[in-house]
């Protein structure tokens, strides 16, 4: 038996349903908001100033953003790889 409890009303419903039969909230959007904080949550705990995707900037806006966003995550890594090595090779 794979059941969950509905946050807003706390009714034991079954997994699979995306809405709560008893109060109508929509699970899955309220999971991928949970995502989205987890994710900034993560890049503040790392420290890594990533540049800002807004809900009100245009698509293009956006698609440009994620782009850096991407370039800003390899380059971090790389970093991360580079002190990982050096730390190694101190001893
Ligand atoms: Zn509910």
């Amino acid at each position: 038996m794979n059941q969950r409890k509905c946050s807003e009303c706390g009714e034991w419903i079954d997994a699979q349903i995306e809405t709560c039969t008893n109060c109508n909230t929509v699970f899955y959007e309220s999971e991928k908001e949970e995502h989205k904080i987890n994710v900034e949550r993560a890049q503040r705990e790392m420290d890594i100033p990533m540049i800002a995707i807004h809900e009100s900037d245009s698509p293009i806006a956006k698609f440009f953003k994620r782009i850096v966003q991407f370039h800003q995550v390899v380059f971090y890594l790389i970093l991360y790889a580079i002190s990982y090595m050096a730390a190694a090779l101190a001893g």
